[in-house]
């Protein structure tokens, strides 16, 4: 006897799409089984026909509960999570900061804290890095045997000051088996754009991506990847946005280097034209939103696999908070992305023919599941893997409003948008947690992730 079955749904698996029947036993995939050919009873069965199957999406950068500049994100762990499972994403890995004079391991803790009596999906942790001391240095080994296994790092904010500090921390998690995400952005140039405008009177967010241009991207990810070359590290570049960097990725990995790449929704959908928009504060983020040819080219990547993963970098806030700033260096940087990640790419790439129905499910699951270490719990259907699924109906039309979003942060940047394709169901461990926009997860029934260590095979996993 099953616990669920879903029939009669088209299903995307590795091996391809199939008409597939998916029972589920005990929180897992029990059996991916030709449609009519379950051969099982179920406690529940949900009629699919019509619908896509699609492996719960797995978010790999989160902003949730977080702090910056003194003001505190508007999703905490229960909201977040909420908006992300009614979107399809059923598992999250969010980013813990190490904090002003404590370790590594305070800042595991601290999130740890924040995530675990509120979060209704799985999740993970990567921790920032932003005092490379001997001391947290030394905690990366520990850290990637409980199950953290990437780290980050922000090549801005007093990056260049301690460079060498930081390439022992590069060399650490190399030696450790763990991944290095990277925000590559030039502090020297951007520093120098942006001192140039506020002396030239320019404030308002019309200036803000001029003060970071595409070559403050394009230089740091070049000299990203000599560093992590030199301590023989794997480079895992986060939210890239313009031409001249995906260029330099796409180089370096004909020379067989291990480089990985991400983008992130705002890039695709938007230009640096919101920025002249009244209240174009909503479209901060860093880096800018970029020219149209910026946009093509992220797309090209998505296409021809330059870039590996479409991860949200959701970091909200209040629009009111949005708007607090004086001038554009500080005005608090991220937006809302979760609930509409999934069927953002759908309309825009699928729907819309740039990219297929499989390669949506490789950058939202399995690429991310592979790549962090989750694979094949995470990020596919297949036999015994959790039964985290998403039914997904390819012709419900949309239109995006903030109020109905999850999010409790009070706009969306793709406010207004017209889009063809929603989930209909969450599933996550084999419990319906959303059904027609209503969820019904607990707070708290997300568990902690403990993620295997990077594989530079993971292509081949
Ligand atoms: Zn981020």
């Amino acid at each position: 006897m099953l616990d669920l079955a879903i029939v009669g749904a088209t299903a995307v698996t590795p091996s391809g799409m199939r008409r597939a029947d998916v029972g589920v036993r005990a929180g897992k995939i029990a059996r991916v089984a030709d449609a009519g050919a379950l051969g099982e009873t179920a406690s529940r069965t949900i009629d699919a026909a019509g619908m896509l199957l699609l492996p719960g999406a797995v978010d790999p950068h989160t902003h949730l509960d977080a702090e910056m500049f003194g003001s505190r994100t508007a999703d905490d762990f229960e909201s977040g999570t909420t908006a992300a499972a009614c979107g399809g994403v059923t598992s999250i890995i969010d980013y813990a900061f190490q904090p002003e004079r404590g370790s590594l391991a305070d800042a595991a803790a601290k999130w740890n804290e924040k995530a675990e009596r509120r979060a209704t999906i799985d999740y993970g942790f990567h921790v920032a890095i932003l005092d490379p001391t001997p001391e947290a240095i030394a905690q990366i080994p520990r850290l990637a045997e409980r199950g953290i296994t990437s780290f980050k790092i922000f090549m801005m904010r007093g990056f260049e000051a301690r460079v060498r500090d930081f390439m022992r921390a590069f060399r650490a998690a190399g030696e450790a088996g763990a991944l290095l995400a990277i925000h590559a952005e030039d502090e020297h140039l951007i520093g120098y754009c942006t001192e140039r405008l506020l002396s030239e009177g320019h404030r308002s967010v019309e200036y803000f991506a001029a003060s970071r241009p595409p070559l403050s991207e394009e230089s740091a990810v070049k000299r990203a990847l000599a560093m992590t070359a030199v301590a023989e590290a794997p480079a895992y570049f986060v939210h890239l946005s313009s031409a001249g960097a995906i260029d330099a990725i796409r180089r370096a990995r004909a020379e067989g280097r291990v480089v990985l790449a991400e983008t992130r929704p705002i890039y695709l959908y938007l230009t640096e034209d919101r920025f002249r928009d009244p209240r174009g504060e909503r479209y901060v983020g860093y880096p800018p939103l970029r020219p149209q040819t910026d946009v093509d080219s992220v797309w090209a990547a998505l296409a021809d696999g330059t870039i590996d993963v479409v991860a949200t970098d959701h970091c909200c806030w209040m629009l009111e908070q949005k708007l607090a700033a004086d001038r554009f260096t500080r005005i608090m940087p991220g937006m809302s992305n979760l609930e509409t990640l999934v069927p953002m790419l759908y309309s825009e790439g699928v729907a819309k023919g740039r990219i297929s129905l499989e390669r949506m499910v490789d950058l939202v699951a399995a690429n991310p599941a592979k790549i962090f270490g989750l694979y094949p719990h995470k990020g596919a259907i297949i036999d015994g893997a959790d039964a985290d699924l998403v039914v997904f109906d390819p012709n419900r039309r949309t239109t995006i409003r903030s109020i109905e979003m999850h999010s409790r942060s009070d706009y969306d940047p793709f406010e207004g948008f017209e889009i063809t394709g929603w989930p209909r169901e969450t599933i996550a461990r084999g419990e319906v947690i959303v059904a027609d926009r209503k969820h019904s997860a607990q707070p708290g029934r997300g568990r902690f992730l403990a993620r295997d260590r990077f594989s530079p095979r993971w292509r081949e996993s």
